[in-house]
């Protein structure tokens, strides 16, 4: 720990430099700043840095978190969105020449670009998302087919359960699937709201997913196995023969499908596997192209 810094993650030192700063939590951008440095110590533990690696950091805040991941001497670039705060970090990060804060929307930016690392190297994420936009943040990573490593997450309880829910239970959906495909997820631990400043109406919890070199199932048109995915929880109540409607498959196409995956008619989205999925995926698409 660099002594002469102060540690950004206490309830004291983040009053004061919102105070200094003549700064308010904005709602609109999601921002709950962490406040428990055993919270922060934690998410850099789970991304197990050293000095090789580079992560990317998006919303970056005051500075927290980054304060934790600079200590590590991983090179750290951390995407703000929040107009004010670039000038903010600059101060409260001033000890750390690791650190590169790149103003912006993550939504919008070209990460490979931003990063600028060499071919072949992958890199880390790790971020206190803003829950008003975790899903299409994560989703935008994963579907980039970035190389990226390892994704540290804080993210809404109930969004961490969905993540890593199993087939059968009643919060296994999309998400889970989308999540699971591409990585290896862990739950790391639960986040009270009293660890945040302002805190947050709901628990937290910090999700560590491991991403993988290949998917977890290889079905030969993703595009058609995300529809399906999509189709088969986009209407959960349904069985699979009327949910897969939904995809633009016609009934016949539907049952057709389902029989040459073995699937039941009668099963519902929640209970397919993703390697049941991606049967369901190549028997339509094999279905679909006789048919040309
Ligand atoms: N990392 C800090 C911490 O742990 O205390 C702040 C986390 S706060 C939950 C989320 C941060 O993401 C805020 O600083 C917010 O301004 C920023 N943010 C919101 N939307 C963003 C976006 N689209 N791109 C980049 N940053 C964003």
């Amino acid at each position: 720990m660099n002594a002469s810094i102060p540690v950004i993650a206490d309830p004291k030192v983040t009053r004061h430099i919102l105070s200094a700063f003549h700064l308010r939590a904005s709602k609109r951008l999601g921002q709950n700043f962490l406040v428990d440095r055993g919270v922060v110590q934690g998410i850099v533990d789970a991304a197990e840095l050293s000095p090789a690696d580079t992560v990317l950091e998006i919303g970056p805040g005051i500075g927290t978190l980054t304060q934790g991941l600079a200590e590590t001497g991983a090179r750290v670039v951390a995407v703000e969105l929040d107009k004010k705060l670039p000038a903010v970090l600059v101060e409260t990060l001033k000890g750390y020449d690791n650190v590169t804060i790149v103003p912006g929307d993550i939504l919008k930016l070209n990460i490979s670009e931003i990063l600028g690392l060499p071919n072949g190297s992958r890199f880390k994420v790790v971020a206190n998302l803003p829950y008003y936009i975790t899903t299409p943040i994560l989703m935008t990573l994963l579907e980039q087919r970035l190389p990226i490593e390892r994704l540290v997450t804080m993210v809404q309880k109930e969004v961490a359960v969905r993540m890593t829910a199993r087939p059968g239970s009643k919060d296994y959906g999309a998400l889970s699937v989308a999540v699971q495909y591409f990585t290896v997820p862990r739950m790391v631990m639960d986040v009270p709201p009293r660890s945040f400043l302002p805190a947050p109406e709901v628990t937290s919890a910090v999700i560590a997913c491991h991403v993988q070199d290949v998917p977890t199932v290889q079905p030969v048109d993703e595009k058609l196995f995300f529809r399906l995915v999509r189709a088969a929880f986009g209407q959960r109540r349904k069985t699979l023969l009327n949910a897969l409607t939904g995809a633009g498959l016609t009934k016949e196409m539907s049952r057709a499908g389902l029989t040459s995956a073995g699937i039941a008619e009668n099963m519902r989205g929640e209970q397919l596997s993703l390697a049941d999925f991606a049967r369901l995926s190549d028997a339509v698409g094999s279905l679909e192209r006789q048919e040309e």
